[in-house]
């Protein structure tokens, strides 16, 4: 286009975002503020959200420097509401992540109030990328809140594992009357499930429909059937999801057979991946669980007969991927990834990792590798996993104790998370690891989660 203006701009903004583009949306919003294009409120919405599910710190930390800045003519001016309107769409997918509802606002477009939604998303942003403590300050300075902001804090510290601190936030939310909604609840009861609180876990799910007529949903059975699972009640688990009024998907059931095989209960757990796949003969997670369960119990031909259905039904497994945010952009790994220009560096780096680890007497993790090949290939398979990839690659590149923050699509695998614990004593550096589900925060050789993840 010869020439543009904030429309043009804003669509190819929305428009990445909403493909699940970040890095692109993230390089349109840096190309918009070179060219001095002013950034409005809706734009910095989508900017936020954007932040949120990459992980990009650094440019929701330029925006939010940004906002500080213009904050004040953001909220006097009298912004079209179109473009807000614009913005349902595009923030569906961006907020996925925790299901942080702030659609819930942008779609009552009647009564938007801007710096409310821009203060809502700062929360979101700062905790999904890893920073819970900004969260919370940007949280606590509000002048005023809703529900969504309440909300956005309770599902930050559930992310972080600070299970008594959501809890905390959720009764202060009570004390001053602010109704909670299914989400705030999701929220909670997720809070609950991360920590293994138990009885309080039951204890909220009771309080949604008796005290506030929240009828659960598909994602409060998720919570509970994780919550039971996880910490080993499998029989209180299987009997909510026999009970529960509507038919569990994918997810519970998947939730089910992971914390089967967790706790040894390997054929009730075949049994239930066996149920699913019939179900949904195209699940690639069920099928990757079932691989799991077979290889848990050295039950390779089975590993094999798994691996040769997904094959021929044409289902792959979602390669994992980690990525690391520096000064220049975004950096990402996949599984001994060898493109990077710094590859050398990094792979002397993960070797000297590994070196210093063996002396300390560690023997690296395999269970959860799922093919069955030699054990010392096993060994090498595990090593240049993308986390440790992008972990070795901060080391090499970010100053002495500067905290690193890596990013990951799927869940971590028990062998990383042991080698990162020990890499933030050795180096002596904070790591910060979002997976698929949650963060953990490495540091002085320990993890935030206190290994219940
Ligand atoms: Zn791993
Ligand atoms: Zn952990």
């Amino acid at each position: 286009m010869p020439e543009r203006n904030l429309i043009s701009w804003n669509s190819m903004l929305a428009g990445y975002s909403r493909a699940g583009l970040a890095h692109d949306a993230l390089r349109v919003l840096r190309e918009m503020h070179e060219c001095g294009e002013r950034l409005e409120e809706a734009t910095m919405v989508i900017g936020l959200s954007v932040c949120a599910s990459s992980g990009a710190l650094r440019m929701g930390e330029c925006i939010h420097g940004y906002l500080e800045k213009n904050l004040c003519n953001c909220m006097e001016k009298n912004s079209s509401n179109t473009m807000v309107n614009n913005l349902n769409c595009s923030m569906d997918g961006d907020l996925n992540y925790l299901g942080v509802s702030s659609k819930v606002s942008l779609r009552d477009s009647g009564s938007f109030d801007r710096s409310l939604a821009l203060r809502n998303a700062l929360v979101d942003m700062y905790a999904k990328c890893g920073d819970i403590m900004r969260a919370f300050s940007v949280f606590e300075r509000m002048p005023d809140r809703n529900v969504i902001s309440w909300t956005a804090m309770i599902s930050g510290f559930a992310l972080h594992g600070m299970g008594e601190k959501a809890l905390s936030i959720f009764s202060r939310m009570q004390e001053v009357g602010v109704r909670p909604n299914a989400i705030t609840f999701t929220g909670v009861l997720r809070a609950c499930s991360h920590v293994g609180l138990v009885n309080e876990g039951m204890h909220f799910f009771n309080v949604m429909s008796r005290n506030y007529h929240i009828k659960p949903g598909l994602e409060h059975y998720g919570c509970m059937v994780d919550l039971f699972g996880r910490a080993g009640m499998l029989e209180y688990a299987f009997k909510l999801v026999e009970t529960m009024p509507i038919e569990p998907d994918n997810v519970i059931l998947r939730s089910l057979i992971s914390s089967c095989r967790a706790y040894g209960y390997l054929e009730l757990g075949e049994k239930v991946a066996k149920h699913l796949i019939e179900l949904e003969p195209k699940d690639e997670g069920v099928h990757v669980l079932l691989s799991n369960i077979f290889a848990k119990a050295k039950r390779w031909v089975n590993v094999r007969k798994v691996r040769k259905a997904m094959k021929d039904n044409g289902i792959m497994k979602t390669p994992g991927c980690s990525w690391i945010e520096l000064k220049d952009g975004i950096h990402e790994f996949l599984q001994g990834d060898q493109r990077h220009p710094q590859s050398r560096a990094i792979y002397e780096m993960l070797e000297d990792m590994m070196k210093q680890m063996r002396l300390r007497g560690y023997i690296p993790n395999t269970s959860d590798v799922w093919l069955n090949i030699h054990e010392e290939e096993k060994e090498t398979a595990l090593s240049v996993h993308c986390e440790k990839l992008a972990v070795a690659f901060g080391l090499v590149s970010t100053r002495r104790k500067t905290p690193i923050r890596v990013m990951k699509n799927l869940r971590m695998c028990s062998d990383c998370h042991c080698v990162l614990k020990a890499a933030s004593k050795i180096y002596d550096r904070e790591i910060i690891m979002r997976d698929r589900t949650r963060f953990h925060h490495f540091k002085d050789g320990y993890c935030s989660c206190k290994d219940y993840w």
